[in-house]
């Protein structure tokens, strides 16, 4: 059995204990009562941003019929990903994290918890941060003629993966080709055509 929606709509874990798996309905949290996080006053002091608290929207956002990937990568766009945020695995032991692919791989990992899900990412670990890698889509634009500088006009799309932490934003590059080669190779693949 999953978690009532309401308990994730209408919740906050500043104050309901989203750890306690057995923890399903609203009436339940009611009969509890209020479960204070327990780094209620350290977060208070420090006023950093927190990871609990973007892992249980990303959750919502599922909940009403988002997917957990798609909310990860528009969480990039947050114009505080740079920032320092408080983080728990496990609602006693806190710590701050700082750097964009460790804060998705966070939130990623509080909403997996508040959904009930197991707490395997959907995305590859970067082996330098331990955050999570992205793919970005881009272009690379094809020149044909090594001597012109202006380009055929032609693109490829392709997609890369990349740590948003320890990598650069993937960008298109420029391509020189030459079209007789392009065809020489594609013949290669396909083999020598058969007379008819
Ligand atoms: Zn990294």
């Amino acid at each position: 059995m999953g978690r009532e929606a309401r308990l994730i709509i209408e919740g906050s874990p500043c104050n309901v204990n989203y750890f306690d798996r057995n923890l399903l309905t609203v009436k339940q949290a009611v009969e509890q009562g209020l479960v204070y996080c327990q780094n209620r006053r350290a977060c208070e002091e420090s006023k950093t941003f927190c990871t609990l608290k973007y892992g249980l929207e990303v959750a919502k956002y599922v909940i009403k019929g988002s997917t957990l990937k798609k909310e990860i990568y528009e969480f990039l766009d947050v114009p505080f990903i740079d920032e320092k945020f408080w983080d728990s695995e496990n609602g006693w032991e806190f710590l701050q994290i700082k750097g964009k692919a460790l804060a998705l791989r966070a939130v990623e990992r509080f909403a997996n918890t508040v959904l009930l899900n197991d707490n395997k990412s959907a995305f590859p670990i970067c082996e330098k941060c331990s955050g999570i890698e992205l793919e970005e889509r881009v272009l690379d634009s094809i020149h044909e003629d090594p001597e012109s500088l202006s380009g055929s006009g032609k693109t490829r799309e392709r997609f890369e993966q990349y740590c948003p932490t320890c990598d650069p934003k993937p960008r298109g590059k420029i391509i020189n080709e030459d079209p007789a080669k392009e065809i020489a190779e594609e013949m290669k693949i396909f083999g020598p055509r058969e007379k008819e």
